[in-house]
C-alpha cells in the first residue's frame, strides 16, 4: 500500500543494510530510527572516499591532501549550518553527539552565567541527556530545576509552563519531538513566552532535526542540539547551534590543539568560534558524513520525509491499537512524529522485543533513556517501534502479526 507521494520503495534502495537477513529467510523490519538511523550508500561512500583519497588532519596542514580534508570539513559545516537555516556556519559546533551539545551548554554558558539560587526550567519528558548535566549542575551551584508537567495524553502543560516562567528562569531547555512519546512540543511558542520571560532557551533537536524542518531562526531558538546518527550519518558526531552573540561571549569547554589562537606556557589565548569549542583533532571523516546525510535529507526535503512518516505513524497507530491490551503512551498522530511506544497486556516489554526479533522485527525495549517520564505513566519500559523515510506500511504489517504472536505465546 502506498503511503505517501515518494517512492519508498526506491528510497529503500539507497540503504543496502534494509536487504539485510537476520537468519536465513527472515528480512530485517528496522523500526528503531529514533535510537539510530541506517545509512545510505551515499554516506559511507563519503566517508570511504575520504579515507581512501584525501585522509590527512585538518586547518594545520600546508600538503595538497591536508587542505582538501579541510574544506572538506568546512564544506559540511556549511551544509549542517544551512540544513538548519542557520545564519552563519561559524554558529554550528562539531561536538559527539547531542549530549555532547547539551554539555558543552550546561559546562560553558551555564557555569558562566548561573549561580546559587538561579532557576533552570525543564519538562517532564526529557531524554536523561537534557536532565543529567542540570543535576550535576544544580548539585554543584545550588541552581533550582523545575519541570513543565506532561498531561495524560502525552503534551506539556503549558498553562503550568506560563506559571513557571512566573518564577523568572535562567534558561528554558526542553525537546522538541519526545523519543517516547513522539510529542512534537510547540517550539516557537515556549521559545517566544522564555524569551519574554527574560530566559535563554535550548532546544533538544536528537529527534526532531532528523524528522521535522527546522529552521533556527525562525524558531529564535538560542541553542539547538543534535546528533548525525540520528539523521542518516555517522555515529560519533553530533552538532550545537548557538546563536553567535552566545558563543562569543561563553569560555571554551576543553582546552587543546585548535581551539586556541596564541599559546605562552602560562596563559592562552582562545580562537574564535567555531573552533574555539572544538579541540583537538575532531571527527573528520564523520564530518564528511554528516555533510553527505544531510544533502541526502536535504535532495528528498524534510516536508516530505515528514509526510511519508506521519502516513506510517497514522497506519501503525490504528493497527496497534486494534490490539486487545495493547497501549500506546503519547499523543494523537496529528501531534507527534514517527515514534509508538506501547505496552501489551503484563508482557514485559523486553519479552516482546525478543519475539518481534525472532520475526526480523527490530524494535527497542526498555525506559528509552526517560526514565522519570515512564515513571510518570506509572509503567517502567515500553516498547517502542520508530519509523523513518524508509520503512513500509508492510513493515507495519509485519510487527503487527509478531504482536500477536506474542499475545498467543502468552496467552
Ligand atoms: N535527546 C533525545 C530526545 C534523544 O532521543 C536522544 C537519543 O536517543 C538524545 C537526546 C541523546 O542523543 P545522543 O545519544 O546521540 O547524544
Amino acid at each position: 500500500m502506498a503511503v505517501s507521494a515518494f517512492d519508498v520503495q526506491r528510497i529503500r534502495t539507497d540503504f543496502p543494510i534494509l536487504n539485510r537477513e537476520v537468519r536465513p529467510g527472515i528480512l530485517l523490519a528496522y523500526l528503531d530510527s529514533t535510537a539510530t538511523a541506517q545509512k545510505p550508500a551515499v554516506v559511507v561512500e563519503a566517508m570511504d572516499a575520504f579515507y581512501q583519497k584525501y585522509n590527512a588532519n585538518i586547518h594545520r596542514g600546508i600538503h595538497t591532501l591536508a587542505e582538501e580534508a579541510t574544506t572538506a570539513y568546512e564544506d559540511a559545516r556549511q551544509k549542517v549550518a544551512a540544513f538548519i537555516n542557520a545564519a552563519n556556519a561559524a554558529e554550528v559546533i562539531f561536538t559527539r553527539n547531542t549530549t555532547e551539545s547539551i554539555n558543552l551548554v550546561a559546562y560553558t554558558w551555564a557555569r558562566q552565567n548561573l549561580n546559587s539560587g538561579d532557576l533552570v526550567l525543564l519538562t517532564e519528558m526529557e531524554h536523561h541527556s537534557n536532565l543529567i548535566p542540570w543535576q550535576i549542575l544544580a548539585a554543584e551551584r545550588d541552581v533550582r530545576l523545575e519541570f513543565v508537567p506532561v498531561t495524560e495524553d502525552g503534551l506539556l502543560d503549558l498553562g503550568v509552563y506560563r506559571q513557571l516562567l512566573g518564577l523568572s528562569p535562567k534558561l528554558v531547555s526542553f525537546t522538541q519531538m519526545s523519543n517516547v512519546l513522539g510529542t512534537v512540543t510547540p517550539a516557537v511558542e515556549i521559545i517566544r513566552l522564555a524569551h519574554d520571560a527574560g530566559a535563554v532557551t535550548l532546544v533538544d533537536g536528537a529527534q526532531s532535526v532528523p524528522h521535522l524542518p527546522v529552521d533556527v531562526q525562525a524558531l529564535d531558538v538560542d541553542f539547538l542540539a543534535f546528533s548525525a546518527h540520528k539523521m542518516c550519518g555517522p555515529t560519533g558526531i553530533g552538532a550545537l547551534y548557538g546563536k553567535r552573540r552566545l558563543l562569543e561571549s561563553m569560555p571554551p569547554f576543553m582546552g587543546g590543539g585548535d581551539m586556541i589562537k596564541t599559546v605562552h606556557l602560562r596563559s592562552f589565548v582562545p580562537n574564535a568560534i567555531p573552533h574555539k569549542f572544538e579541540a583537538g583533532t575532531p571527527a573528520i571523516a564523520q564530518a564528511v558524513g554528516f555533510g553527505a546525510a544531510v544533502d541526502y535529507l536535504a535532495r528528498i526535503g524534510m516536508q516530505t520525509i515528514k509526510e511519508h512518516e506521519h502516513a506510517i505513524t497514522t497506519y501503525a497507530l490504528e493497527r496497534l491499537e486494534e490490539i486487545p491490551g495493547v497501549r500506546v503512551i503519547g499523543p494523537s498522530c496529528d501531534l507527534k512524529g514517527g515514534v509508538a511506544a506501547f505496552t501489551l497486556d503484563e508482557i514485559h516489554p523486553h519479552d516482546v522485543a525478543q519475539i518481534l526479533d525472532t520475526y526480523g522485527v527490530a524494535v527497542r525495549a526498555g525506559h528509552h533513556c526517560a526514565q522519570p517520564l515512564h515513571e510518570k505513566f506509572g509503567i517502567t519500559a515500553t516498547s517502542r517501534a520508530s519509523f523513518y523515510l524508509y520503512n513500509t506500511t508492510e513493515e507495519v504489517d509485519r510487527m503487527i502479526d509478531a504482536v500477536y504472536k506474542v499475545k498467543e505465546m502468552f496467552a
